[in-house]
C-alpha cells in the first residue's frame, strides 16, 4: 500500500536538496553577488524613489554603475534622493557628526546599459495539460465549493498569478494559464488556505509553506512542478532552517489535499475508472493517459 507521508518525506527531501543545490549553484551566487553590491535606502529615501520611479528596482549612483561595466543612457533623468552629510568630530576624530543632507542623482538599473546582469535561475511556467491535470483540476473546483472558498478566474494583477484573500475567503487566479499551471497555482493558494487563514506568518514563511503544498500535492499525482517550484522557493528561502521547517505544515496540507484527490478524482473524470489491486486510493497518472 501507498504510504503517503513516506512518499512526502522522499519528496521533502529530494525538493529540499535541489533547492540547496540551487541556493549555492555558481549562477545564483553571482547573482547575489551583484545584488550585494547595491545600497540599501533609507526608507524615506526608499519612498523617494518609489515616488519619481514606481518601477524601480535596482538603483545606484552614476560612477558606482559605470564601476559595474553599466552606462546611464544619456538623457535619463536622476531619481532624486538625499545624502547624509558627515564630518569628523573634533573631539572624537573616530566618531562622524551628521551635519544635514544634500540632494544627490542615483539611477534605476532600466536607466542603464552594458555588462549582462548576473540573474539568478528563475522558475520556468509549466505548460503541461492532460486529462490527469483536467480531473485534478475539477476535483479541487469540488474542495473548494465543501470547504466554502470562493474561486474565479478574474485575477488582474500585474505580476501574481494567483491570491487567496483571506477576508472573504476567495482565491483568484489568473485567467488563460496553461493547465499544469493552473493546477500548481490553485495548490499552492489552497496552501495559503489552509495554513495562514487563522494565524498569520511572515511572507517567506507563508510562501514556503504554499509553495512546498503545491510540489508535494502534485508529486503524489505523479505530475512534477520542480521547474517553477524549486526556482520559486529558492527565491524565498531567507534561510535553510525554514525551508526545512516549512516541509512540516506544507505535508499537513498536501496530505488534506492528497486524500481529497485521491477519494474524489473518479468523479471527475471522462475515462472510466479502471481498478487497481495494488494501491485502490491512489490514482496513476497512466489512467489518464490520453495517448
Ligand atoms: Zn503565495
Amino acid at each position: 500500500m501507498t504510504d503517503t507521508k513516506s512518499t512526502h518525506q522522499a519528496a521533502l527531501e529530494r525538493l529540499q536538496a535541489a533547492v540547496f543545490d540551487l541556493l549555492t549553484s555558481e549562477g545564483w551566487i553571482k547573482a547575489l553577488q551583484f545584488r550585494a553590491q547595491f545600497h540599501t535606502y533609507s526608507f524615506f529615501n526608499s519612498l523617494l524613489i518609489l515616488t519619481q520611479l514606481p518601477t524601480a528596482i535596482l538603483v545606484s549612483g552614476y560612477r558606482k554603475w559605470q564601476e559595474m561595466g553599466r552606462q546611464v543612457r544619456k538623457g535619463e533623468r536622476g531619481i532624486r534622493i538625499l545624502a547624509p552629510m558627515l564630518r569628523k568630530d573634533p573631539d572624537n576624530p573616530e566618531q562622524k557628526i551628521l551635519t544635514g543632507f544634500r540632494e544627490v542623482s542615483v539611477f534605476d538599473i532600466s536607466q542603464t546599459d552594458g555588462e549582462p546582469i548576473p540573474q539568478p535561475p528563475a522558475p520556468k511556467r509549466l505548460e503541461e495539460d492532460n486529462d490527469l491535470i483536467r480531473a485534478a483540476i475539477r476535483t479541487l473546483e469540488a474542495y473548494c465549493d465543501e470547504v466554502g472558498i470562493d474561486l474565479d478566474r478574474e485575477l488582474t494583477h500585474p505580476t501574481a498569478l494567483g491570491a487567496y484573500r483571506t477576508t472573504d475567503h476567495s482565491i483568484s487566479l489568473r485567467p488563460g494559464l496553461p493547465a499544469l499551471h493552473e493546477l500548481k497555482t490553485l495548490v499552492h493558494e489552497l496552501g495559503h488556505a489552509l495554513l495562514h487563514d487563522t494565524h498569520s506568518v511572515n511572507r517567506h514563511t507563508a510562501e514556503l509553506e504554499a509553495e512546498t503544498t503545491a510540489f508535494l500535492t502534485l508529486q503524489q499525482l505523479g505530475i512534477d512542478t520542480s521547474e517553477y517550484s524549486f526556482p520559486y522557493l529558492a527565491n524565498w528561502t531567507d534561510t535553510f532552517e525554514n525551508l526545512i521547517a516549512a516541509g512540516d505544515n506544507a505535508s499537513k496540507a498536501a496530505s488534506e489535499l492528497t486524500h481529497y484527490i485521491n477519494d474524489n478524482i473518479h468523479h471527475h473524470t471522462s475515462e472510466p475508472a479502471r481498478t487497481t489491486s495494488a494501491a485502490p486510493s491512489l490514482v496513476h497518472p497512466r489512467l489518464f493517459s490520453t495517448t
